[in-house]
């Protein structure tokens, strides 16, 4: 039976383009995920989008002196740009900013309203006297009242990564002109998460055996060590999802209530435009599905937290509210968070341009030879660093030695030897030296497949290139370049091997490696692709226009096996998969940095 697989990754902001650190941090490893689920044949739907909305997105269109609309659009095109070079397949990558994500977001704060988690209260709020108005959360910086950092945002410090309550900031200074604001009143809802806490704290028990521990320090610690407090969800701004109540069109929802919702709406939206309007539901109205959440480790209170409070207060609300129907919304399954990727041993920082953006990285190397570095350095349970020495190190000593040319001898020498086909042997006729190699292989599928169903990249990568290094001895071994002089029909069952364990190598590497698996489909002589195709369309609404990403899969069941390999079948003409990488790259890559 196929399972139902929901794969969530973190809305990037539209305010900066996206580095190697957000990459490695949530979109690259969903979509390795993805990739397997979808070989396997399970029914999968990867969605995420453009966090249009938020103060960091205003902050930005002030910066450039352009409007919000316009500041928005152009990131979140680039993004789309971006993850179709290196091959992100989002099912649907939309924006915050449309009509359809409006009305889920009001129908869950109408939910949560109704079955009594929400209350209005007023407090005192940064005012800003030149501005004449109310300053949110991020437009104003100071001193943290927890740590004593200077640069801390007004809700959140960035140096000991506590949430703050901004109205005991110290030394405040507005972001927008410096001045200093002051305190004045304001009215606003709350989520009453104090009530929601024994349930969410049930909810992180109950899949404690499998979340990381640096996730359940970070979530169900936090709630046993300091509880679940009240927190407000909606702000003094003009940008962003009005509040569904009369009186209240002065204010809009707050970004960190408003923006988790999009991984449900743009489940919404994408069967809208599938033309399948219910098909959301396969996802998001089945206790059977399963959810994974790709975020970084900054997010990581919101989504093991907030979220399922969120969606544990909506309960069988929201589905009455938006379809009149009944059902509970599918909580998450796990939320495999990643810490965070340095670069050169320092903090990666979009302002001193101590970055690697992944579309200028692109205009130098192939989105495969990115993805593998990414992965093998994918800093899953502790931060890890992008070395630019070390990125060609692996590249040629990894990627190029022991994967690349392997496929790239065997086939070349077939195609030479056995004039561009498959060498054409007796099955039966395989030795059991032949036998052990391919069965060896074979369970690379269960191997390799299990640790990417436990969400362990580094480890399943690891082990396709162990079997990847088998078959090298087994090479050397059997010396198929010497036999095919003196005995060709051993050198011929060689081949045949080799070539048949390549076959199995390329569906495991798919998922990290899915340009050059592909290609290497291609050369094996298969007609069937192994993945399906990304593509662009704009969406119309009433709140204008937007593209989103969209993915048309490939037909076929569970590709995730070993498949037949025919002997005496056409090969096609090979090339190599990778490029070996010049080593006078690194210091003209580091030269790059901080400028
Ligand atoms: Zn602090």
């Amino acid at each position: 039976m196929p399972e139902n697989i929901l794969i969530a990754i973190a809305w990037p902001y539209a305010n900066a383009e996206i580095h190697v650190g957000n990459i490695s941090g949530s979109h690259l490893p969903g979509d390795i995920v993805a990739r397997y689920h979808r070989l396997k044949g399970n029914n999968v739907l990867m969605v995420s989008g453009t966090d249009s909305h938020g103060t960091p997105v205003t902050i930005a269109a002030d910066k450039e002196g352009r409007s919000v609309e316009e500041v928005y659009q152009k990131y979140h095109n680039g993004f789309i740009d971006l993850f179709q070079q290196i091959g992100i397949q989002y099912d649907l990558f939309t924006t915050t900013h449309t009509e359809n994500h409006f009305k889920v977001a009001q129908s869950i704060f109408l939910a949560l309203q109704q079955n009594g988690f929400l209350y209005t209260q007023k407090s005192m709020q940064w005012y800003s006297p030149s501005a004449k108005k109310f300053l949110p959360d991020r437009y104003v910086e100071g001193t943290c009242y927890l740590c004593g950092f200077e640069g801390a945002r007004s809700d959140q410090c960035d140096q000991c990564g506590n949430v703050l309550e901004p109205e005991k900031l110290l030394n405040p200074r507005s972001k927008v002109d410096g001045s200093t604001p002051e305190l004045r009143e304001t009215e606003h809802f709350y989520l009453d998460l104090s009530k929601l806490e024994p349930e969410v704290a049930r909810f992180l028990r109950e899949r404690s055996s499998y979340m990381r521990e640096t996730v359940l320090g970070e979530s169900l610690g936090k709630i046993e060590a300091e509880g679940l407090k009240p927190r407000p969800i909606t702000r003094d701004l003009d940008w962003g999802v009005p509040v569904p109540v009369k009186g209240w069109d002065d204010k809009r929802l707050y970004v960190w209530f408003e923006a988790v919702i999009g991984y449900l709406s743009a489940a919404v939206e994408w069967a809208k435009v599938s033309g399948k309007p219910n098909m959301w539901k396969d996802w998001w109205v089945n206790p059977s599905a399963r959810a994974f959440y790709f975020i970084g480790k900054d997010n990581i209170f919101f989504h093991t937290a907030m979220w399922p409070a969120e969606l544990m207060g909506a309960g069988n609300q929201f589905l009455q509210i938006f379809a009149e129907e009944h059902g509970m919304l599918t909580l998450p399954y796990d939320v495999p968070a990643n810490q965070f990727m340095n670069l050169e041993g320092q903090k990666i920082s979009g302002s001193r341009n101590w970055a690697v953006w992944g579309r200028d990285a692109l205009s130098r190397y192939d989105a495969d030879a990115l993805r593998y570095y990414l992965t093998v350095n994918m800093p899953e349970m502790h931060d890890s660093d992008w070395d630019w020495a070390e990125f060609v190190a692996k590249n040629n000593g990894e990627l190029v030695a022991t994967w690349g040319n392997l496929a790239n001898r065997v086939l070349a020498f077939s195609n030479k030897h056995w004039e561009g086909h498959i060498p054409d042997i007796n099955l039966s006729a395989l030795r059991p030296a032949d036998r052990a190699l391919l069965a060896s292989i074979e369970d690379g599928f269960r191997t390799v497949g299990g640790l990417l169903d436990a969400v362990k990249l580094r480890a399943a990568l690891q082990e396709a290139f162990r079997l990847a290094s088998t078959v090298n001895q087994y090479l050397d071994q059997m010396a198929p370049w010497q036999a095919v002089k003196t005995d060709k029909d051993s050198a011929a069952l060689t081949i045949y091997t080799a070539l048949k364990a390549i076959d199995s190598l390329k569906v495991l590497f798919a998922p990290f490696l899915p340009f050059t698996s592909e290609k290497l489909n291609t050369f094996l002589g298969h007609e069937a692709p192994l993945f399906g195709a990304s593509y662009t369309e704009m969406v119309k609404d009433s709140l204008g226009e937007h593209t989103v990403l969209r993915y048309k899969p490939v037909e076929g069941g569970n590709q995730w096996q070993p498949v037949e390999l025919k002997p005496g079948a056409n090969l096609n003409q090979p090339s190599p998969l990778f490029k070996k990488l010049e080593d006078s790259l690194v210091e003209q890559e580091r030269a790059r940095l901080g400028n």
